[in-house]
């Protein structure tokens, strides 16, 4: 296996010859928070798969879910006319979830990047429809994240993910994203940071001309750019700009949905109600492909009472509102909630960030930490505290390699490592992780 993993597969996000000179982490079972490799070593798994397996790797309601609907009925196009009942029953279900955020109409796809895509897309449409079709514009975070296909490329903040596919999508432009280790404005203050991040948007919402923007798409916290959550004044700041721009927010909650940041969504940990919001990963907590798109009445409202024809909608997947993918959303969603996984994201992710902070007063190398808004958290590395000169690929391959060793599976990201365990872990996983962080920086750091 180690030898045809490092011939004949090539590593998302990877350069392909990293695969040889990584040792392989060949996992072949998970168990609770827990995974294990070709070796028989069994770790914790912080990074929860890919940051979407909240529940956990045996949730068996999801697995009984998913093979109950197998026998049924394993697929139905939802396109047109046709449908299945498990996809309705979702949508229903969803609505109820995401009321809170005014969030009533799903529209279902495969995954984060297909939802990114149809959300920048429903919002030219959306403009298009209301007879503003000038709207064609999409600003973002520098540091957002947003997938991989062409308009999320387009309106990722991290050149890494661009340069190689220009030139993509023209009409994307980034505003700096309230990071406060490192910003241009040099300031360390998350309030104040926050202040000139908002007035930097305003001016390039003014430069560019408000009527030529369609819409602004943020993460709530910043998830693969290093998870960099922003002072809580900033995404209200950033609905009153669009509210008064008439640019459509769309939160791209892939990662911060379905508990992860101690409350349901994200837009709701920071009281701000998006006009669409893109969902994949823990929908189906990584035991289906699948996403969905919600989109809030305001918007639906001028799809469905248009009587023009341009509210027909040009988009949608083979796989969008799979019933197999539906039915274990269905599981993943009840199980969410009769476990309150939000509540243990809040508590674990408190005890999580405290525990990296007492690990950064030890190891210098740790230049920052950021969490404490549920279980996502992230330690930036650096060489020198002063110049917070990253630290080199070695030293944190090293790190992570012997962290791993000690127990932890975490995730190394540029000079950051993420951490965004399941939320059913317990307070001695918590512990495991921190152990195992400290043995890694006791033996590199
Ligand atoms: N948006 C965000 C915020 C993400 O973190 C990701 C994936 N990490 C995506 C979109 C893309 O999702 P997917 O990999 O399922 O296409």
């Amino acid at each position: 296996l180690t030898e045809h993993n490092a011939r004949h597969l090539w590593h998302p996000m990877a350069h392909p010859a990293d695969s040889l000179a990584n040792l392989p982490d060949i996992i072949v079972e998970g168990e609770g928070v827990q995974i294990m490799d070709l070796d028989g070593h069994r770790t914790v798994d912080a990074v929860g798969g890919l940051w979407n397996v909240n529940l956990g790797y045996s949730c068996a309601p999801v697995k009984e879910a998913i093979r109950a609907q197998l026998d049924r009925l394993p697929y139905y196009s939802i396109f047109r006319g046709t449908t299945n009942d498990a996809v309705i029953e979702l949508s229903v279900m969803l609505r109820d979830f995401f009321a809170p955020d005014g969030l009533s109409r799903a529209f279902f796809t495969s995954g984060g990047s297909d939802s990114v895509e149809i959300a920048l897309r429903l919002a030219r449409q959306y403009h298009k429809v209301r007879g503003d079709g000038g709207r064609v514009k999409y600003l973002s975070l520098k540091k957002g994240y947003h997938g991989t296909h062409t308009l999320g490329a387009s309106v990722n903040g991290n050149a890494n993910f661009r340069t190689q596919y220009e030139p993509l999508m023209p009409g994307c432009f980034h505003v700096p994203a309230p990071y406060p280790y490192r910003n241009p404005f040099n300031e360390t203050d998350p309030e104040r940071l926050a202040q000139l991040c908002l007035a930097a948007l305003e001016d390039e919402i003014k430069f560019q001309a408000p009527e030529t923007i369609a819409a602004f798409i943020m993460e709530p916290i910043l998830g693969a750019g290093g998870v960099i959550p922003p002072h809580h004044s900033f995404m209200p700041g950033v609905r009153a700009l669009c509210d008064k721009y008439g640019i459509l927010l769309i939160a791209d909650e892939v990662i911060t949905a379905f508990g992860r940041t101690g409350s349901w969504s994200g837009s709701r940990h920071w009281g701000v109600k998006p006009d669409m919001m893109c969902t994949a990963k823990a929908i189906t907590n990584g035991y289906f492909p699948f996403g969905a798109v919600m989109i809030s009445d305001q918007v639906a409202e001028v799809f469905e009472g248009d009587t023009s024809g341009k509210g027909a909608i040009g988009s949608g997947y083979t796989y969008s509102g799979h019933p197999v993918g539906a039915a274990a959303a269905i599981a993943c969603l009840r199980e969410t909630q009769r476990l309150q996984v939000k509540d243990n994201a809040a508590a674990r992710g408190t005890q999580l960030y405290e525990g990296l902070l007492k690990l950064q007063e030890a190891y210098p190398v740790i230049g920052d930490v950021r969490g404490g808004h549920g279980l996502m958290c992230a330690l930036e590395l650096v060489s020198d505290r002063g110049t917070k000169a990253p630290i080199d690929k070695k030293t944190i391959g090293a790190i992570h390699r012997t962290t791993y060793e000690n127990g932890a599976m975490v995730r190394v990201s540029g000079n950051n490592i993420i951490m965004s365990p399941p939320l059913i872990l317990t307070e001695n996983d918590v512990t495991t992780i921190l152990t195992a962080l400290n043995a890694g920086f006791a033996a590199h750091g």
